[in-house]
């Protein structure tokens, strides 16, 4: 049953790799009364936001907002450049990438996989060799996850590019950076990406409820000539009324502060540091991880996600016994094995807003809970991670 009345003393432990744990100044932010959507005061809020993530997405580019988790933002995408029947080439890298694939299949898309192991990215020769081959032109878009979020594997957005030029295929570039804004270097323009879509509730620190699109030029182009169904989620409205900062229909006001407070955040630590401060605690993990002797899931050394880190259970099995056993004693939740990685596999995030601290806690969770639950490790996994960080000074910029 659920009880709003149950609470544990001290703070839970929200380490799945999103949502993230708000911190108190978003959450106060939130708090604020709603206001006028159609008043002077909110134009001025709405303008901050749609400035304000231009940098996070290192574009120059027109960001759009919608009132929707990341699964909406993935749909407009679709519906605001493609065609009813409409070749698009997907990389099957891990659960989050299959549900893309699969809300590609039921608006009418031909979805053409490049199935994988779920253990590694994206292989950008074969995104090259599948366009190379599409003599009649027929994929108009390849859609690529940047950080799969269940599996804790990161794909090379240049490299896919790269590809993609190389073949000199029209193709579109669509990247779904869910889990990976404000928590792993990310540049849209650079990598020459035509659409970015995003959410709030992973890296932005927000509570669900807010996506994102970046929209490159020739995805605005794109969406001139697209004859997808979209009423809700067409950009070209959404874009009309953003250029004063208000919104085609009644915008999500309080997750908007919350931005506002989150992108504040985010420009005070600055971001080269947000995304060291996220590969120290990753590599700390994965120090903890190799201590206990068990495997993460990601087979790359270059591919380790900065945002989470999935582990293999010993035998591949008792991942939910695990995190139950963490739940119930130590009042922290952690990643499930999603998919095919289901019981076999848990994921603790490390992203957000999270300093070293918090990781040695979510770690101490995670060592007292394999002795709790029976798997066998070789403790000192903590240690391990504490000995990487008091080694290694305090995230400090590197770009
Ligand atoms: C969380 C996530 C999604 C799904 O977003 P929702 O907000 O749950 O709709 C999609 N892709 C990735 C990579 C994610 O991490």
């Amino acid at each position: 049953m659920f009880r709003l009345d149950h609470h544990p003393s001290g703070r839970h432990f929200l380490q799945i790799p999103g949502p993230t744990n708000v911190p108190e100044r978003i959450l106060r932010a939130i708090g604020r009364p709603t206001i006028d959507h159609r008043g002077p005061e909110f134009g001025e809020l709405g303008r901050a936001v749609l400035a304000g993530l231009r940098p996070v997405f290192r574009t120059e580019a027109p960001v759009v907002i919608y009132p929707s988790s990341g699964t909406g933002a993935w749909e407009a995408a679709l519906v605001n450049t493609l065609s009813p029947g409409d070749r698009v080439l997907m990389a099957e890298t891990g659960h989050f990438a299959a549900l893309w694939c699969r809300l590609a299949g039921r608006l009418g898309l031909e979805v053409e996989q490049i199935g994988g192991d779920w253990r590694h990215g994206v292989d950008a020769a074969q995104v090259g060799e599948r366009l190379q081959a599409d003599a009649q032109r027929r994929i108009k878009a390849v859609c690529m996850v940047h950080n799969e979020t269940s599996t804790g594997v990161v794909s090379d957005i240049a490299a896919v590019r790269a590809a993609i030029d190389r073949s000199g295929h029209p193709a579109l570039l669509m990247v779904d950076a869910i889990s990976s804004l404000g928590a792993i270097d990310y540049r849209h323009d650079e990598w020459g990406v035509d659409v970015t879509v995003a959410g709030a509730q992973k890296g932005l620190m927000l509570p669900p409820g807010l996506s994102f699109n970046a929209v490159g030029p020739r995805a605005l182009a794109a969406a001139e000539t697209a004859r997808l169904p979209r009423s809700y989620w067409d950009w070209r409205e959404m874009l009309a009324s953003n250029r004063n900062g208000y919104f085609p229909y009644t915008p999500a006001t309080s997750l908007l502060y919350g931005l506002h407070e989150a992108l504040e955040m985010l420009a005070e630590e600055g971001l080269p540091r947000v995304y060291a401060r996220h590969r120290r605690h990753a590599a700390a993990t994965r120090a903890a991880v190799q201590t206990w002797g068990l495997e993460t899931v990601c087979q790359e050394p270059q591919g380790h996600s900065p945002a989470l880190t999935g582990v293999l259970m010993p035998d591949r099995r008792g991942a939910d016994a695990l995190r139950k056993i963490i739940l119930e004693r130590y009042d922290m939740s952690l990643g499930q094995g999603l998919g095919r990685l289901a019981d076999q596999a848990f994921r603790i995030g490390h992203l957000g807003d999270f300093n070293d601290l918090t990781l040695c806690g979510t770690l101490a969770g995670v060592e007292m809970g394999l002795a709790a639950a029976g798997v066998p490790h070789r403790p000192g996994g903590v240690q391990a991670a504490m000995t990487l960080l008091a080694g290694e000074a305090a995230a400090t910029a590197d770009e």
